[in-house]
């Protein structure tokens, strides 16, 4: 065994060490100031310190502070000079195990005194061992509530069926930095394929590009639609420490992981409502879509006292073009006719396919006049159209087109005014076809 004698009066250090002498298999060394003993711990391994509180370089309470300061793990017995209760209270409080009166130092009481601050200092360390474990568990079991908590929150999020994508997805973001002892320092980025979010990218006020960042690829199904980011907004973790632990990690991956399914859930309902309202072949609306949204402008055009026209198109002798280069060309040329209308029509213009390669066009806003512009021009536009097909010459085509405008004054119905166009639209096809014809009053 150790031990330090810390003793500036030589004549006091004599006796003192002769005493320790006599302890059985304890080897000394002795300084005589404070510093000289801050050396000797740093060079060498030592059980117990004797420790003087008067000394040349540190006197009092403040001895005791500096040492058990600069060595917390060293058991220190302090030596008094005169009884003073106060000052060896003082000295246990700042963390020495044990004093002694130099007055009444001898081998036993020394002896005595090494063994007891030798247990005692190692029964202090295990009861701050075992609180730092303690509280350790508790910071962990913390984080884990947390982390569940934010799981729970991000599902609950996802599965309201009534939050559009892009707010669902800035409430996932603005809630992952729960997940953190310290959120604030939490910087959360989501990035989406285009077309599956509106925004594109939903992201947090203090999410930065750092080294410290975890990353999960979001899937929607099987296909790769984004990645989560999370960022340690702050300073740096403290060197050798991971910014993010494994729990932390699967945590990332297990939102990734939800945000992917709702992300394919919003896919196949958005594709569900193409399915219910698009037609197949041409993707213009379908009928029953067409006359909801036309019923739609024809309510906001009454109540605004607005115009509105409707055009009814029938591809000329569209049969022959069947007969002649197959059905598949005949889809190509129905299709071109839609890509044609939409690229001439305004954004606002309602396209349907009534049936066969017969289709309705809306225009809001349009009065007559107007509208017979339209009609003319998707006209000359068709009838100078060359529709590529596999094998052979490109397809040319023409239509009739019945032009009417609705009756707002009179408050027409949808069918009534899209009767009138099409008897105009039969009208152009008996007097010839490739023509447009104004409905009647
Ligand atoms: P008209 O000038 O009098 O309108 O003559 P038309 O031949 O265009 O009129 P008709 O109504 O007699 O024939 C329409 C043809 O359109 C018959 C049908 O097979 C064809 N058709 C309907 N739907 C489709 C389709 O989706 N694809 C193709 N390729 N043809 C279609
Ligand atoms: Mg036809
Ligand atoms: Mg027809």
């Amino acid at each position: 065994m150790f031990a330090l004698l810390v003793e500036d009066s030589p004549t006091q250090a004599l006796l003192t060490l002769a005493e320790l002498e006599r302890v059985p298999n304890v080897k000394v060394e002795h300084a005589v100031s404070l510093a000289e003993a801050l050396e000797y711990i740093q060079r060498q391994h030592f059980d117990v310190v004797f420790l003087d509180l008067t000394l040349p370089d540190s006197v009092g309470d403040e001895t005791v502070k500096r040492f058990c300061g600069a060595a917390p793990e060293l058991a220190v017995v302090v030596l008094t000079n005169h009884d003073d209760d106060a000052q060896a209270l003082n000295a246990l409080e700042q963390g020495a195990q044990d004093y002694l009166l130099k007055a009444s130092i001898d081998a036993a009481s020394l002896s005595r005194s090494f063994r007891y601050a030798v247990h005692r200092k190692r029964a202090e360390i295990l009861v701050r061992e075992a609180r730092d474990a303690a509280l350790e568990a508790n910071r962990q079991l913390e984080r884990r509530i947390r982390q569940i908590d934010c799981l729970y929150g991000v599902s609950r999020i996802l599965e309201s069926p009534e939050l559009p994508v892009q707010v669902a997805m800035e409430q996932v973001v603005a809630l992952a930095p729960a997940a953190w002892l310290k959120s604030e320092t939490i910087g959360v980025r989501l990035t989406c394929m285009t077309g599956l979010l509106p925004g594109g990218l939903v992201q947090t006020p203090n999410f930065i590009e750092t080294a410290y960042r975890l990353e999960a690829q979001v899937f929607a199904g099987s296909r790769p639609a984004g990645r989560i980011e999370i960022c340690w907004a702050e300073h740096p973790p403290v060197e050798g420490h991971e910014a993010f632990s494994t729990s932390e990690r699967e945590l990332v991956r297990e939102i990734a992981r939800r945000v992917g399914l709702a992300l394919e859930r919003a896919c196949v309902q958005k594709e569900l409502v193409q399915l219910a309202t698009t037609d197949f072949l041409t993707e213009a609306c379908n009928r029953r879509q067409y006359m909801t949204l036309s019923v739609a402008e024809i309510q906001r055009a009454t109540r605004y006292a607005r115009p509105v026209a409707i055009i009814m198109v029938d591809i000329d002798h569209f049969k022959v073009i069947n007969d002649e280069r197959g059905h598949a060309a005949g889809d190509e040329a129905l299709k071109a006719f839609v890509v044609m209308a939409r690229d001439l029509l305004r954004d606002q213009d309602i396209v349907g396919r009534m049936g066969g390669e017969e289709f309705a066009i809306t225009l809001p806003e349009t009065a007559l006049d107007a509208a017979l512009i339209v009609a003319e021009r998707l006209r000359i536009r068709l009838a100078g159209l060359q529709v590529p097909v596999a094998s052979g010459e490109p397809i040319k085509m023409s239509a009739s087109f019945g032009v009417a405008e609705w009756k707002g004054g009179a408050t027409e119905g949808l069918e009534a005014c899209l009767g009138r166009a099409d008897a105009a639209l039969y009208r152009a096809k008996a007097l010839g076809r490739n023509r447009v014809e104004v409905a009647a009053e």
